[in-house]
């Protein structure tokens, strides 16, 4: 396969996500990928520190994963999944459940973190129009500076911006405060009116990386639930041990009604997501009128091979070994985030949480369309790693299975981007 020729086609057919198309950036072909390397038609590699956007857990193409995909493919390949069930699906109910923080006791499937947030909405909205009480809950609580992705549900409870300016007066109105920075904040508002509270617990994801405070968020979330309002964690980035513990929300005390995940949940190698929810959310929908049934699905939900997938990932998450390297990773972070600090690098903000690091670069505007993200990219490129900076927010994410060598290589890559940013 010839890099040229992959180009051409590519810009003949194909329209790339979050991409300009005016100015698109060559894209490069990749072939094949092993652990954390993906490697280019030319045959160069690049040690993919931000996991692919922060789905790939276990390394790229794990044979593990990748037989109990075969098996999966080549025994039951999908099937309708209203009024048919199958083993894979209802074993990995089980596995994440017994996982989950709190009294989760139902698992609602479909394929992407969207979908698993905007089910949570639907659920939650329609929770309180099943109790007849549609009308004097109609408001949704959420973060300033929130991601939750992208169809328009999931786009109204995000914080607004470039991202969503062009659909402005389709959103629905949402209630945005800010992310507790402590606790004890006073909080005046409509707590009877609010059927919901989305939030991505303790870390910002495509907000830059903003890591906030645990003891607040654990405060809101108790003043929610005095008001009955459903608190939805939305775990598709920081679940399976992204911030050091299992789920983010397992830094809390108080527990959520429902946890969104996708991203890790197959290791980063099928589409897949999970909506769990409490017996007390799922109660409402188990009622003789028919009408408040949750008319709500996917072609491909509760997909087998994306289950037995999630299943053999879950199998090497839940190994001491795995639990080893992400304690690996994140002492080497606590290291090199000592060296920034000590360094004249025009950065601030350095922060760590489990195997994520994040700092600010000084340089350049605080805003996600200015260039520095593309040059810190191609540099890092040049030298065979693969860093996606969020604006000006350089972060890494790196697969549970880099080694030692491959982080330092990563590291030094940053010192000298930095480096030569400094001038
Ligand atoms: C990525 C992300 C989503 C959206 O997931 P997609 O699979 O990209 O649709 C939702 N919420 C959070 C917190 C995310 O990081």
């Amino acid at each position: 396969m010839n890099t040229e020729s992959l180009i051409t086609r590519d810009k003949k057919v194909i329209w790339h996500p979050f991409t300009p198309q005016k100015y698109m950036p060559v894209p490069i072909p990749i072939v094949k990928a092993s652990g954390t390397l993906l490697q280019d038609a030319d045959g160069r590699t690049y040690i993919d520190a931000i996991s692919s956007w922060w789905v790939t857990l276990h390394g790229h193409a794990h044979p593990y994963i990748a037989q109990k995909i075969f098996e999966q493919a080549s025994t039951l390949e999908q099937v309708i999944f209203a009024g048919f069930t199958h083993e894979p699906a209802i074993r990995l109910a089980e596995r994440i459940l017994e996982i989950l923080p709190g009294n989760l006791s139902r698992v609602f499937y479909s394929d992407n973190g969207s979908t698993s947030t905007e089910v949570a909405l639907k659920m939650s909205v329609q929770y309180w129009w099943n109790k007849g009480e549609g009308k004097k809950r109609n408001k949704i609580l959420a973060f300033n500076n929130s991601y939750h992705g992208d169809t328009f549900g999931a786009m109204s409870v995000s914080d607004r911006s470039v991202f969503t300016m062009a659909f402005q007066d389709k959103l629905f109105e949402v209630i945005f405060i800010d992310a507790p920075e402590s606790v004890n904040r006073p909080y005046d508002l409509p707590w009877n009116e609010i059927a919901c509270f989305i939030y991505e617990p303790l870390v910002q994801g495509a907000g830059g990386m903003k890591m906030y405070n645990a003891e607040g968020l654990d405060q809101l979330i108790g003043l929610c639930q005095q008001h009955q309002v459903i608190c939805i964690a939305d775990e598709v980035m920081t679940g399976f041990g992204r911030t050091g513990k299992l789920f983010a929300s397992l830094y809390m005390s108080n527990e959520p009604d429902i946890v969104c995940l996708s991203k890790g949940l197959t290791g980063g190698t099928m589409p897949l997501s999970i909506t769990a929810c409490s017996a007390k959310v799922y109660e409402a929908f188990v009622e003789e009128d028919l009408l408040k049934t949750f008319f709500h699905g996917h072609s491909y939900t509760a997909n087998p091979i994306a289950c037995a997938a999630a299943l053999a990932s879950l199998d090497l998450l839940l190994k001491p070994e795995c639990t080893e390297q992400m304690e690996n990773i994140h002492q080497q972070h606590l290291a090199f985030s000592q060296q920034l600090q000590q360094s004249r690098h025009p950065i601030r903000n350095i922060r760590v949480l489990g195997t994520i690091i994040a700092f600010e670069i000084d340089k350049g505007r605080d805003e996600y369309l200015n260039n520095i993200s593309k040059l810190i990219t191609q540099q890092a490129m040049d030298q065979n790693v693969y860093l996606r900076p969020l604006g000006n927010t350089l972060y890494l994410m790196p697969p549970y299975c880099i080694t030692t060598e491959e982080l330092n290589k990563v590291y030094h890559v940053i010192n000298s981007i930095l480096k030569e940013l400094a001038g």
